[in-house]
């Protein structure tokens, strides 16, 4: 439950207090994947090595076959698309949550490797 909230907030999985990205608009043109190095709060180091986030294509991937289950059975099953539309509108819309698959697939990444952890007793 701690992890969920980690993710949909976009917070450090340590203090769930820092933001976990500079810029809260996913969608801002420049700078939109900016983390900071540590977390602003408790300190924890966002960029565990280098190349970490590489290993979030790794949780990406799930998140995309995911949506795309769903639009399939929503699109073609539901509103009857026809083949060709169906794999045009299907990359538009993959391409325009592009940015949001990103953040999320590196704040679950993230997340597997931090816990929470209650700063009152420090
Ligand atoms: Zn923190």
């Amino acid at each position: 439950m701690s992890k969920f909230y980690s993710v949909a907030r976009m917070k450090c999985p340590r203090c769930h207090k820092g933001n976990l990205f500079v810029k809260r608009n996913p969608y801002s043109l420049k700078g939109s994947l900016d983390m900071p190095d540590r977390c602003p709060v408790c300190g924890q180091d966002f960029k565990i090595e280098p190349g970490f986030y590489i290993g979030a294509l790794w949780t990406s991937f799930p998140i995309v076959i995911f949506i795309m289950t769903l639009l399939s059975i929503l699109l073609l099953v539901y509103v009857k698309m026809e083949m060709n539309l169906f794999f045009v509108v299907i990359t538009l819309i993959l391409f325009s949550l592009q940015p949001i698959i990103i953040r999320l697939a590196r704040a679950i990444w993230i997340n597997i490797f931090v816990n929470y952890e209650d700063s009152s007793g420090i």
